[in-house]
């Protein structure tokens, strides 16, 4: 089996798995509890947390865990509005991007059934926001702009410490989904708001966080037992939380070399796949373990069913499972059956150049096969 789906989700780090077992085999205390065992759960998620925070690399703030990207999202957005809401501000607007991920499209479409005024704003053919479509947008009503650093469908990038400093002139502030950019490359400097999820950097699944910059935390989101300082209730998984401390340190350290071998697998990928191929969004702005290509007439679904031994996808393994055309590759002004002749290799860490390789020679030949038959 060959593994080119690291956007949808990394293997665990076999360093991870190693600072895990003890909280999964041994260490069951209640991290909230004040005995000795508690205490020494709750210690190690404290460790556990200054890794993730000095992954993320900013200052000013601090993180809270949370079950998913998904729910740092949902809560930065939702919260940030009932925060404001409270002040009176006048500020009811939110402005994201036709390619940012569900987690943040479909919250806005929900706050805008309940009053916020949501503008959603296009992107160019290579997938890039233009920064005076965004200056003309931004007035004394904006209350929060969403932009990704890294695409997770098409890996390209946003310029997110101008989208910030742009923000923040307009007195507004800034949330990025840094999912697919944290352990990859440096987060952008600037946000107020920054979602993170572990499974992204060879931890597990199940946990996420939201990263606060000091005066920007939004209302709280699940009540209960006041945990995370009365701002995300809820017992906190030591083995998760110290899962996802270790996957940070472990990006942070091998960062540079992560780095450099996704930059030769990318260019052994393309070389292998050959002519015909047209990648999806640009190719300079980009993280380079993010594949997206397409090819004249091919059927993706097909090429996914004829290599049975390669995981891969159509796009986003979401819009895979819906068998909606990818929103994303629609935004960049592909029509449908482009985004039917689309798939997204993702590789990363553990992907050898020969598996990707063969891989490639495989894909390169079943497609050549399709173009034979349909012929
Ligand atoms: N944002 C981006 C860019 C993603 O790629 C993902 C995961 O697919 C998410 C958010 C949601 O992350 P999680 O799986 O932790 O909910």
């Amino acid at each position: 089996m060959t593994y080119l789906d690291y956007q949808a989700s990394t293997p665990v780090a076999p360093e991870v798995a190693k600072a895990m077992l003890p909280w999964l085999e041994e260490k069951f205390a209640n991290p909230h509890s004040p005995s000795r065992w508690g205490s020494e759960a709750a210690a190690a998620i404290e460790v556990a947390r200054k890794r993730v925070e000095e992954a993320i690399g900013l200052k000013g703030g601090t993180l809270a865990f949370t079950g998913s990207a998904t729910e740092a999202l949902n809560w930065a957005l939702k919260g940030t509005v009932e925060k404001a809401a409270k002040t009176n501000s006048g500020r009811t607007r939110i402005i994201t991007l036709a390619t940012e991920h569900a987690a943040v499209l479909d919250t806005c479409e929900w706050l805008a059934t309940k009053g916020v005024d949501l503008t959603v704003l296009p992107v160019g053919p290579d997938g890039r926001l233009d920064l005076d479509l965004l200056a003309r947008e931004l007035d004394k009503r904006v209350l929060l702009v969403a932009v990704m650093q890294v695409n997770n469908e098409i890996g390209v990038t946003q310029p997110i410490s101008e989208i910030a400093k742009m923000t923040h002139e307009a007195g507004a502030l800034m949330l990025c989904d840094a999912v697919q950019a944290l352990g990859r490359m440096e987060i952008c400097k600037g946000p107020d708001l920054v979602a993170v999820s572990a499974h992204k950097i060879y931890g597990p699944k199940g946990i996420g966080a939201l990263w606060m910059r000091k005066g920007a935390e939004p209302a709280p989101f699940i009540h209960g037992g006041a945990q995370e300082r009365g701002l995300r209730s809820g017992t906190l998984s030591p083995l998760l939380a110290i899962g996802f401390g270790a996957a940070a340190r472990l990006s942070d350290e091998r960062q540079t070399r992560d780095y450099d071998h996704v930059q030769k697998l990318w260019k052994a990928a393309v070389h292998a796949l050959g002519p015909g191929w047209i990648i999806n969004g640009s190719v300079r702005h980009r993280y380079h373990g993010n594949l997206n290509i397409r090819r004249e007439g091919l059927d993706g679904a097909r090429l996914i069913a004829d290599l049975r031994d390669v995981a891969f996808s159509l796009g986003s393994a979401c819009a895979s499972g819906s068998g909606r055309p990818s929103h994303v590759l629609r935004a960049l002004g592909l029509d449908y059956r482009q985004a039917r002749s689309s798939i997204r290799l993702g590789f990363g860490r553990y992907t050898t150049q020969k598996e990707l390789v063969d891989a490639c020679h495989r894909m390169a030949a079943a497609a050549h096969e399709q173009e034979k038959l349909d012929a």
